[in-house]
């Protein structure tokens, strides 16, 4: 939906738009919240079977540095969605089933303003992830009913 601007954007900075990247950036556009590498890779492999895994990562490290796509650490691995200045949030992973949820600016604002009140110290929040457990996983197995 945002895919044209963003095409725009990149057009305007110079960036040579491939084939090869377009597919990427589109798994990325297409791609349900935060996809890993790996599944934006299986994405752009299904339109263009000659795409390489490096390529993946090469591209979307292009786009996080012109600030296209935002990275986000689940566990171990990295993910990526596109940047939308309209929906800036931040994340809640679960550290079990490794869910990534989207967490509003709103609930940082006041932290951010003590840490610029007490310390001077402006955070830089936009990359903020906290870890824990999701609701899902606080729930437990359902399959014992007897409490
Ligand atoms: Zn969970
Ligand atoms: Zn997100």
């Amino acid at each position: 939906m945002k895919r044209q601007g963003i095409l725009e954007e990149l057009r305007v900075r110079g960036v040579r738009l491939t084939p090869q990247r377009l597919l990427i950036l589109n798994a990325v556009a297409e791609g349900e919240g935060h996809l890993g590498v790996d599944e934006v890779f299986r994405q752009a492999k299904q339109s263009y079977p000659y795409m390489d895994i490096a390529t993946v990562y090469r591209t979307l490290h292009l786009f996080k540095r012109l600030g296209v796509v935002t990275e986000v650490a689940i566990g171990d691995r990295l993910h990526f969605e596109i940047r939308d200045p309209d929906r800036r949030h931040h994340h809640m992973v679960c550290a079990k089933c490794g869910g990534a949820y989207d967490l509003a600016p709103d609930y940082l604002d006041g932290f951010r303003e003590a840490l610029m009140k007490e310390f001077s110290f402006e955070p830089d929040l936009d990359n903020f992830t906290v870890t824990g457990v999701c609701a899902n996983c606080n729930a437990g197995p359902s399959d014992s009913p007897q409490g």
